[in-house]
């Protein structure tokens, strides 16, 4: 089963630049053109299912308004414990 991530963009932080969108492997980005932040910017955010919290968006975001959640398999997270 793919794992199964999602992720928050800070609109105090992004700054609309498109460096996020233009990396994400699974293309579940763009920039949200209904959506203006304080600043003026027209913010990312996910717009389908299949993000993988491979966080290379929040790698590129020269901003660091990202944060990258991954879902655990509950089997793994046991594991992991033992
Ligand atoms: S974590 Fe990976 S798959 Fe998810 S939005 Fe960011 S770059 Fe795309
Ligand atoms: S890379 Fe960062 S600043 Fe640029 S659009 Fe994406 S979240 Fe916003």
């Amino acid at each position: 089963m793919p794992v199964k991530g999602w992720i928050e963009v800070s609109d105090q932080f992004c700054k609309g630049c498109d460096l996020c969108v233009n990396a994400c492997p699974q293309h579940v980005m763009a920039l949200d053109i209904e959506h203006l932040t304080s600043k003026g910017y027209h913010p990312a955010h996910l717009i389908s299912e299949g993000c993988t919290g491979c966080a290379i968006c929040a790698v590129v975001c020269p901003e660091a308004a990202i944060t990258v959640y991954r879902e655990v398999p509950v089997r793994a997270a046991a594991a992991g414990s033992v």
